[in-house]
């Protein structure tokens, strides 16, 4: 793991990557490059001992060309502002792959929330909605969860936004509870189109992804269910890790007693469903014909992608390669599904969630399943078509000509206001 590649300069290189084989206008690159806008402010909040604490928070706007800014919001001590802005630049153009009406954006506070009770999480979460209410609104910018939030954060992100607006709104957030206006199969979203990515991978090589073993790095929301769904068409998941450590079963272990295991335990270390631990660099280079890189941003660094093994990865996680990593990777003929196609599926349904709570009328679980396996599918045959039409390096840099593009005919579209 590499802690030195920054990000946010990460996101750039791949936009270059991918501007040599457009008609891009030079006075364009940088703001396809940069946000347009960064929120960054003081949250103080009271502890539980009556003593108050003043962490810091982001919110970057990268680029609305296409629609409200979208996308997730963090509480993890790694966050930064480059960070926060990488990672609402992949936003930008995760949406325009999957080609939903929206631009990007990310938010995040620096904390570890382990470390606070969850009425003080409460407190710093209102504060931080109450921050962000002036700029965000179901046609302006419309946060969701991401590492360490979920449905409680958004419910309390929407109860403040509503209190203070005085209406009812529940498409100004999306990834809520069930029983505030959230969609079934939001859940699973992520892991579902990580799962479908690399179906599409296998069969694009002529080979099926139930005949795959698979190892999967990082066992939150993302990472379990990507090894639930893949267990579930017959691949045969081998390993599995979080931060505290992983577990290795040659004959395949069960995703769902592993992750009942974190459940009581904290992690998939211990699970006694395995052979036996492994650590996550062991995990990352592991014999497999499937790794999912589900955890945080440069898991896999160009000196650990000399030992990957893996023929197909598919990105559960935003930002898992190194720009290096990548260019071994190609090397090496390892196909990697990109993360803007491969982990689209979350802010794909936080669209139908956003449609629906719109429209105030409710999809079942099914419907969602099914416009998302149409959209992944579809933008995964858009980025092959752009990967043999132009004779692209792999398809990360397919998947950005196809963004780029759209993005860009947005902006030309609409004209400049002088
Ligand atoms: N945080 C997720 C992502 O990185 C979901 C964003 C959303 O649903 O808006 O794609």
């Amino acid at each position: 793991m590499s802690n030195e590649v920054n990000p946010f300069e990460s996101l750039q290189e791949q936009i270059d990557d991918a501007a040599v084989h457009l008609d891009v206008e030079d006075g364009l690159v940088e703001r396809l490059k940069n946000p347009e806008r960064i929120l960054e402010t003081n949250l103080t909040f009271e502890r539980d001992d009556g003593g108050l604490e003043t962490v810091r928070a982001y919110r970057s706007q990268f680029n609305g060309d296409r629609g409200p800014y979208k996308g997730g919001i963090r509480y993890h001590p790694g966050v930064t502002r480059d960070e926060v802005k990488a990672l609402s630049g992949w936003m930008v153009y995760k949406c325009a792959t999957v080609g939903i009406p929206y631009g990007g954006g990310k938010g995040g506070i620096s904390i570890d929330p382990g470390e606070y009770s969850e009425d003080e999480l409460e407190r710093l979460t209102r504060s931080f909605a109450k921050e962000l209410r002036p700029i965000i609104g179901e046609d302006r910018d419309i946060p969701a969860p991401d590492v360490n939030t979920g449905q409680r954060e958004m419910n309390w992100i929407k109860d403040t936004y509503e209190t203070l607006e005085n209406t009812t709104e529940p498409g100004v957030i999306t990834g809520k509870n069930l029983d505030s206006g959230g969609s079934e199969g939001r859940v699973e979203a992520t892991g579902r189109s990580t799962v479908l990515a690399a179906r599409e991978a296998f069969e694009y090589l002529g080979r099926d992804i139930a005949d795959a073993t698979v190892a999967v790095q990082g066992y939150g929301n993302a990472g379990w269910i990507t090894a639930k769904l893949a267990d579930e068409l017959g691949a045969t998941v081998v390993a599995v890790s979080d931060s505290s450590g992983g577990v290795y079963a040659e004959d395949g272990l069960d995703p769902v007693a592993a992750k009942d295991h974190k459940r009581e335990t904290g992690s998939v270390a211990g699970f006694a469903g395995a052979d036996g631990e492994i650590s996550n660099d062991e995990l990352l280079t592991l014999d497999v014909e499937l790794l999912v890189p589900a955890a945080l941003e440069n898991a896999i660094d160009a000196d650990l992608a000399e030992e990957v093994s893996a023929d197909v990865i598919s990105e559960a996680a935003n930002g898992p390669l190194t720009p290096d990593a990548d260019d071994v990777l190609t090397d090496e003929d390892v196909l990697v599904v990109p993360d803007i196609l491969a982990n689209a599926g979350g802010v794909t349904v936080s669209y139908f969630e956003w449609v629906q709570n719109r429209q105030r009328f409710y999809w079942s679980e099914e419907k969602v399943n099914d416009e998302l396996e149409t959209i992944i599918v579809d933008a995964f045959d858009d980025l092959i078509a752009a990967y043999e039409e132009k004779d692209l390096a792999n398809l990360r840099t397919a998947a950005y000509v196809v963004a780029i593009q759209r993005v860009m005919d947005s902006y030309d579209q609409a004209g400049t206001w002088p």
